[in-house]
């Protein structure tokens, strides 16, 4: 069997282990765009603050990828032709498959307005972006960053921990505003007020202004004010990498559709990771997500699928953890804020990086409950009074038995009379995932 497996990135490198694991003796070659063996694409933002070497993020080395006996080939796939089972790269190599794995996952979107290509434009997006990046930073004096998701945010804080003045353009007038309510927005400004990041409220640039050498030197804004800055990070969200795919017969919507085993509409072409849109059971609908989690998982399910062992992918409650500005924030589930709520909602089209589309769909009857003490924050989201969804910002000793509740779809009415105790709310959501740990049993 010749399995070939487009992109070397967490679904990919999980698809190919996984092959290996079933198929001692299939042939499994996995092209790569980029020159290098995998690395962990979460783990550049702490390249950026400093937290680590570039090396650091590198997961693979060459040779685990000749000991595995899996052939990595450098190049990129130009082009898909699912009649002949061929996949045609860059430089005029063609290979041929009997399964193929689309892994390509998503790429950056560049800056919607004139001067996207300046020198001094900069992405979080790839190890060879963040190397780029860390060159730039060390002649830059004032940086704009715009974008309301994570990699905003960790842009934000890495240039400032570089030393950089950095300044954050806010289309409205709440962070993050997609995740975070009114009190959840200003836990996280106070932090980046602490930590010296200038955020600007109700701004929006329309166009980057280059000197001759065409290099920034600032921004036009939309009042019309330039705004002099020497580094312009994009941070607007990605979008799959579907070029390959283009022109051919597997079905696309914002990522390739995938049926419950991974597979697209073509037999025998799969798809993991960013680039696909998997089937969820709490909405109903096919839904992208940008985790690395749920690249390893596709990309697992996919390979099952691939060396003939079916198995139907169950899309889990998405959960992710990051740390911004010193603040621990979990995500479960479905935790957009009220949609009553309309006015500060900025309009972000792209997924952004870290984030899953469940995080944005409405539970059929929105409710929550919140609670916040300190530094901390908790909010509840039910459907009714059954737990879809939370969002946890500093003290996080709550995020695993939520997650739990959340997985199983919990009634949380015995946890609403403790919403204003945290402690023994703390304790009410523990005792209430134990009893379901036993129900489960
Ligand atoms: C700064 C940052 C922070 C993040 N933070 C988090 C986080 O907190 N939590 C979290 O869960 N996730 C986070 N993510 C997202 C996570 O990294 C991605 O969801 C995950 O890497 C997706 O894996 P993938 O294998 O689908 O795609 P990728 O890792 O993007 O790999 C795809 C590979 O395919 C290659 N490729 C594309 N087209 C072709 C082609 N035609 N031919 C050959 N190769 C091709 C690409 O070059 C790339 O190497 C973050 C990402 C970034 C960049």
């Amino acid at each position: 069997m010749r399995y070939l497996i487009i992109g070397n990135g967490a679904a990919g490198v999980t698809a190919a282990e996984t092959i290996r694991q079933y198929d001692p003796v299939g042939e499994v070659v996995i092209v790569s765009a980029e020159k290098t063996p995998m690395y962990s694409r979460p783990g550049l933002a702490y390249v950026l603050t400093g937290d680590i070497p570039p090396q650091q993020v590198v997961a693979r080395t060459e040779h685990w990828y000749t000991d595995q006996r899996l052939k990595l080939v450098y190049g990129k796939a130009a082009a898909l032709d699912t009649s002949n089972r061929l996949v045609a790269l860059n430089g005029g190599q063609t290979l041929p498959y009997d399964r193929l794995l689309i892994a390509t996952g998503a790429a950056a979107v560049p800056a919607p307005y004139p001067g996207g290509d300046l020198d001094g434009v900069v992405f979080l997006d790839s190890l060879e972006g963040v190397r780029h990046l860390l060159k730039k930073v060390r002649r830059a004096r004032r940086a704009v960053v715009i974008g309301g998701g994570i990699t905003a945010l960790e842009m934000v804080e890495g240039l400032a921990r570089r030393g950089v003045e950095t300044h954050y353009f806010v289309r409205r007038d709440r962070l993050w505003s997609k995740v975070f309510n009114q009190s959840e927005g200003a836990l996280l400004e106070q932090q980046m007020r602490h930590h010296g990041i200038h955020i600007h409220y109700h701004t929006e640039a329309v166009e980057i202004l280059g000197n001759r050498r065409n290099k920034v030197t600032g921004v036009r804004l939309k009042n019309g004010n330039t705004f002099a800055c020497d580094l312009f990070g994009v941070a607007i969200g990605v979008r799959p990498q579907l070029d390959l795919v283009r022109g051919t017969d597997i079905l696309t919507d914002r990522a390739i559709l995938v049926d419950e085993y991974l597979e697209s509409n073509v037999t025998g072409v799969f798809a993991a990771g960013d680039c696909a849109q998997v089937y969820d059971r709490w909405s109903g609908k096919h839904l992208a997500d940008s985790l690395w989690p749920s690249a390893v998982a596709t990309g697992r399910a996919a390979a099952l699928n691939m060396v003939g062992k079916r198995t139907v992918y169950d899309k889990g409650t998405p959960f992710n953890v990051c740390m911004l500005f010193g603040l621990h924030v979990t995500a479960i589930g479905q935790i957009n804020p009220d949609p009553r709520d309309e006015d500060g909602m900025e309009q972000a089209h792209n997924l952004s990086r870290g984030s899953s589309e469940v995080w944005f769909t409405f539970p059929r009857t929105y409710n929550s409950a919140w609670s916040d003490k300190g530094d901390s924050s908790l909010r509840l989201v039910l459907d009714n009074t059954k737990l879809v969804g939370a969002l946890i910002i500093g003290e996080q000793s709550a995020a695993d038995p939520l997650r739990k509740l959340i997985e199983h779809g919990a009634d949380a009415a015995p946890l609403l009379p403790y919403i204003d105790d945290r402690a023994e709310l703390l304790h009410r959501i523990t005792l209430l995932a134990q009893a379901q740990e036993v129900a489960a049993l």
